[in-house]
């Protein structure tokens, strides 16, 4: 059949037989999907986008704002890669949404905030549309100083720069590894978006554009080695640069603190709280990194570590991935995925939600907030811990 709209892996897309796991945790306790658990529509699910796809493929369904919108409301999670029953496709499963939000791109047919977003990003470096000179201000006092070649580049992210609750998280990482004698600088104004949430959203030409004069830049800058504040930026680091002719060696901010406090160059006190851990998507189920953030909230004395149901390879999404940060399409409703989580939080009776990237801070505050939970449950990021329990 000749196909309407083409997509590269559009010869498995008819494999999906819409049985459905792949919006499922593991134990099939809840749902696994976050734009299936917001909507309850089976065409927010993993396996019902599948079959659209397919039908828009095949010029049943023509492209629309509504087709649009439920591509986009894909956070890129990557639980239906993780749970899909059809091994001999679900790996791909993420990439066909990807390529379908590519070819709505090539097509013109974005939903207004995405391309705000695509527009923001190639305009000013960043999606707040913010002065690329004031990139560094929230450094002012961390002691953290321009890279010149320092072992470590922190690379920060837009969100981690820009956002007050983000910058509360990567000031908090400056200080903790400046404290520890770590050798390690900013590129403050000269640092532009990663381009991770771009690729997600499929302008992929933009997303080239980005990676490349980073690569650029990096090199020139004699950078080697670069700690993330956002897994995110660890995710297109480690994975989509190196296509692109980046060889950095590239770790999360939470893997380095996990050998200082190893090396006792990080020698928290103590800090007498429950806490539970949220996974961010990027780190745990695409970049299988679990143990790093445990291992250091387990070393802290006086502190309880206590799983949420859904944890680890079976976390919930913040909501925050594939740009749905920035664009809202899954909105802020009682099933969205922010409150969700903040009530899996609750269930544990931790006082404290702790994360490792500043776009799930930024999600769950909102969602403590919109669930009035402000008094009971707070959200801290991992380094926020370790100087709380150095005070
Ligand atoms: S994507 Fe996989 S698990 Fe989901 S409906 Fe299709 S075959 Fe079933
Ligand atoms: S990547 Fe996540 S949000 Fe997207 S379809 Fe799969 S489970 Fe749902």
């Amino acid at each position: 059949m000749e196909l309407v709209h083409n997509i590269q892996h559009a010869d498995i897309v008819h494999r999906c037989f819409r049985c459905g796991y792949c919006k499922f945790p593991s134990d099939y306790s809840d749902f696994n999907c976050p734009s299936y658990k917001a909507f309850g529509w089976d065409t927010y699910s993993p396996g019902g986008r599948m079959w659209l796809i397919r039908g828009w493929m095949e010029g049943e369904i023509k492209t629309n704002s509504h087709f649009a919108e439920i591509m986009y409301a894909c956070t890129a999670c990557d639980n239906c890669k993780n749970q899909c029953v059809f091994p001999r496709f679900r790996d791909f499963l993420p990439e066909i949404f990807e390529e379908t939000r590519a070819e709505l791109v090539n097509e013109g047919f974005v939903p207004p905030p995405v391309r705000d977003y695509f527009k923001a990003v190639t305009i000013n470096g960043n999606p707040y549309k913010l002065p690329q000179e004031r990139r560094g201000d929230w450094a002012a006092g961390t002691g953290i100083q321009k890279f010149s070649g320092h072992e470590y580049l922190l690379y920060i992210g837009s969100v981690g720069a820009w956002d007050e609750i983000g910058q509360k998280m990567t000031r908090s990482v400056a200080r903790v590894l400046i404290k520890a004698g770590v050798s390690v600088g900013i590129l403050a104004d000269e640092e532009t978006c990663d381009g991770n949430d771009v690729k997600a959203m499929g302008e992929t030409g933009l997303f080239k554009q980005l990676a490349t004069d980073n690569i650029i830049k990096f090199k020139e800058k004699g950078i080697v080695k670069i700690i993330t504040l956002d897994p995110h930026a660890y995710n297109a680091f480690k994975k989509d640069y190196p296509p692109l002719g980046a060889d950095f060696q590239v770790f999360h901010h939470t893997q380095i603190m996990a050998e200082l406090l190893k090396e006792k160059r990080i020698t928290p006190s103590t800090y007498p709280v429950t806490v539970t851990y949220h996974d961010p998507c990027y780190l745990g189920r695409h970049n299988a990194i679990y143990g790093p953030p445990r291992d250091i909230l387990k070393a802290i004395p006086g502190l309880a570590l206590v799983e949420m149901r859904q944890s680890g390879v079976n976390g919930f999404c913040c909501g925050g991935g594939g740009g749905n940060f920035f664009t809202d399409i899954l909105g802020s409703g009682e099933d969205s995925p922010g409150r969700v989580r903040v009530r899996q939080a609750l269930q544990t009776g931790a006082s404290v939600i702790a994360v490792a990237c500043p776009n799930c801070a930024k999600m769950l505050c909102d969602a403590v907030k919109a669930e009035g939970l402000e008094e009971i449950l707070r959200v801290q990021g991992i380094a926020e811990i370790i100087e709380q329990a150095s005070l």
